[in-house]
């Protein structure tokens, strides 16, 4: 199988990072998430000294997206570092914004970059559609392991999670008036990508979001073309 390069969208509480976990559960891929390794580095010990680690703290604690040109930087240098090594890459937050994407006179965008490492029939974009009403439901009931970070799901009885039995707790991120502020900066600052993408050429897959994950994920293999 030629490495390809799946970039997932969908607004918040699409499913994007579900997806992408199992895609990596079965097939060579490296799932970059985008937010999750942002998130990272501006918690890192140390990071309080480092004023452009704040300011992107400031931002992630509001809901809104990192600064554009800073993203695009911790993206493509793992980016280059995935492909290198000879894996396929999944994205579940990337590229976020129009600069992200495409750069401009002096950055090379990420997609550029990505046609240049996997080539242009290798970058696949699926695009997860839900209601606005589903967006909101389920990003206001998610909650994850305090512990392992993993997502505990709405019908787990004990609220307990099941790899390694720690308590759940709730996201900042996904208080109400957070999630607000997420669903506006997908509509206006990564949706129009999608546009611009279909205008280039690219062929976005599009995917109802709606069903459980597993049946979603039995139509995102099915048209990536992968097999079991
Ligand atoms: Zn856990």
């Amino acid at each position: 199988m030629a490495n390809q390069a799946v970039i997932i969208y969908g607004p918040p509480g699409s499913g994007k990072g579900t997806q992408a976990e199992l895609l990596v559960r079965k097939f060579s891929f490296i799932h970059f998430d985008t937010g999750r390794y942002g998130e990272s580095l501006i918690y890192a010990p140390g990071a309080e000294k480092n004023t452009v680690l704040l300011r992107e703290r400031e931002n992630f604690e509001t809901g809104k997206l990192f600064t554009p040109s800073w993203t695009l930087r911790i993206v493509s240098q793992a980016t280059r570092r995935i492909a290198k090594a000879g894996f396929g890459i999944v994205y579940s937050g990337s590229p976020r914004t129009m600069f992200e994407a495409f750069g401009d006179k002096n950055n090379k965008g990420l997609l550029s970059i990505l046609i240049k490492l996997y080539g242009k029939k290798n970058i696949i974009v699926v695009e997860l559609k839900v209601k606005s009403q589903t967006s909101i439901e389920r990003n206001s009931k998610r909650v994850v392991c305090s512990v392992c970070g993993l997502p505990i799901l709405a019908s787990s009885k004990n609220k307990k999670c099941s790899f390694c039995a720690g308590p759940a707790r709730k996201r900042t991120l996904d208080k109400p008036e957070i999630i607000k502020v997420r669903l506006k900066e997908y509509r206006e600052r990564t949706y129009p990508i999608l546009k611009k993408m279909r205008s280039l050429g690219f062929r976005i897959r599009e995917i109802n979001g709606e069903p459980s994950p597993y049946k979603v994920y039995e139509q995102v293999v099915r048209r990536l073309g992968l097999r079991r």
